[in-house]
């Protein structure tokens, strides 16, 4: 089917015949149409997708076929995103694919000044993008009049509501016209996403998308069995010997990613570390040069990378594994994206061996394990408990001790059990930065004050509800669709 059939302007069409794009993928085969209707829609829809396309295209084309004669601009359409970075990369796609129309469009997010902020919404902004801390701030100060919205867009509900934000949204959706048109976006369904969306929704089109299949077909999986204190000599190894140009590797930890992008450094490569301790300036630039190949490797920890668009990466590495089977998904994720080949590598020491066996029972299959010479692991040695930072209750090791990981950071999270899964102790005062927040602040209000999220998802309520209780009612449907699932 051609983008042609979808029934958007010729401006916008335009721009996507530029961006390079033939087809549409699922989610905007489905959505675009719906959404051009006017009509609302739940789409459950991970990045990788094309979604970001799939509501921009049409949001552009929508406002632009009503734009109001005279007069100031208003805001007519907020998209709302849980990340600093996600936030920043749906405004690039709004700029791209709104080229040819003559719509302005704008970002907020925290950890940046706000004053540039202002001033450009002063001077007008039709689209704006925005993560919910700051635009809360700019309501207080009174530079933003969201009186004017026709359509709400909320990307990637499922990971604002885990990061705490569902007081900041009901504020914003209070701010808004009764009468606009809602697209919630949400990777998964749990109890909190459905009340949010009947309260939001107005006869939504439900549209349900297959998370593409790279991870299944076009990711090449494998593992590579190594001693922990041997993990950063096979990754040099392993880059240097097969020249990889561009490598984005993960650990539990924000500490792990420091010393890793660190120790790198000094085997010669330029790396870089990503995570929510860094500032807003030091993530961005180390995104960009990432993307232009300034950067040869990239560490990153779970929450920083997710929604992170980098075409065609070629290489993901499992630097450690996570105890979370669901995050190994989201990070091989990374590669292999609208449709180019990829490979995904785990360095996994004899601590990790539960985790793997996780990982394969989520998959359904056994991951190939290749040990590369000069790098066999010592059968002597034995397996031990990855330390859960200080605020753990045992469980399975988080990244410490021997395996070079990190120590964590000490937060207390909460752990995500799911109900019958037998996980038992197992994620218990996970001390990763992947892990989802477990604290409630005295009347539920976040503890750590980065209202915007900003890729850090640690110390943040959910509006005083067991976070337990939470995980157990989440059903945790998209890792099925995902590895079953058609193209995108
Ligand atoms: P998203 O799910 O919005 O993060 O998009 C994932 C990637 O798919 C981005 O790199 C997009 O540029 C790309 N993409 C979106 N739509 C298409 C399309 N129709 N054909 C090819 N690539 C696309």
């Amino acid at each position: 089917m051609p983008f042609s059939s979808l029934g958007l302007s010729a401006e916008v069409s335009r721009a996507v015949t530029e961006k390079g794009y033939t087809e549409p993928t699922p989610v905007q085969r489905q959505a675009i149409p719906v959404i051009l209707e006017g009509r609302d829609i739940m789409a459950g829809a991970q990045t990788g997708t094309g979604k970001t396309a799939g509501f921009t295209l049409p949001l552009l084309h929508r406002l632009h076929a009503t734009v109001p004669g005279g007069g100031r601009r208003a805001v007519r359409a907020l998209i709302l995103t849980p990340t600093r970075e996600l936030a920043a990369q749906v405004a690039e796609s709004v700029q791209t694919y709104g080229r040819h129309v003559p719509l302005k469009s704008a970002v907020i997010f925290g950890g940046v000044s706000i004053n540039p902020q202002i001033a450009a919404l002063r001077r007008g902004v039709d689209i704006l993008v925005a993560t919910p801390g700051r635009l809360l701030d700019h309501v207080s100060q009174r530079t933003l009049d969201l009186s004017q919205v026709e359509i709400l867009v909320l990307d990637e509900a499922d990971r604002m509501l885990d990061m705490g934000f569902i007081r900041d949204i009901r504020k914003i959706l209070a701010l808004l016209p009764k009468k606009r048109q809602n697209l919630l976006f949400s990777a998964t369904y749990s109890e909190e996403i459905r009340t949010l969306a009947d309260d939001l929704l107005d006869n939504p089109a439900l549209i349900e998308v297959a998370r593409r299949n790279t991870t299944a077909e076009r990711v090449s999986q494998r593992v590579h069995p190594v001693d922990a204190k041997r993990k950063r000599e096979l990754l040099s190894f392993l880059i240097g010997s097969n020249n990889w140009r561009q490598v984005l590797v993960f650990t539990r930890t924000k500490h792990g990613a420091n010393r890793l992008a660190e120790q790198l450094g000094r085997d010669g490569m330029t790396a870089a570390a990503i995570h929510g301790n860094k500032s807003q300036g030091a993530r961005t630039k180390a995104l960009a040069d990432f993307k232009r190949n300034a950067v040869r490797v990239l560490v990153a920890t779970d929450i920083a990378a997710r929604g992170l668009d980098i075409d065609q990466l070629p290489h993901v590495v499992n630097f450690e594994l996570p105890n979370v089977p669901e995050d190994y998904v989201h990070r091989i994720g990374r590669t292999g994206r609208a449709g180019n080949e990829g490979e995904a590598i785990s360095l996994v020491c004899v601590d990790e061996h539960a985790y793997l066996r996780d990982i394969e029972r989520l998959l359904k299959r056994e991951l190939p394990k290749e040990i590369i010479e000069g790098f066999k692991p010592d059968p002597s040695i034995k397996a031990e408990p990855i330390v859960q930072g200080r605020n753990g209750r045992g469980g399975r090791p988080a990244g410490g001790g021997r395996n070079g990981g990190g120590n964590g950071n000490g937060r207390g999270r909460a752990p995500r059990q799911e109900a019958g899964a037998g996980r038992g102790r197992r994620g218990e005062g996970r001390s990763q930065e992947g892990a989802r927040p477990a604290r409630t602040g005295a009347g539920g209000q976040r503890q750590d004050g980065n209202r915007d999220g900003g890729g850090n998802g640690a110390g943040k309520s959910r509006g005083g509800r067991p976070a337990a209780e939470r995980f157990n009612a989440r059903p945790r449907r998209e890792v099925p669709a995902l590895l079953g699932g058609g193209r995108d």
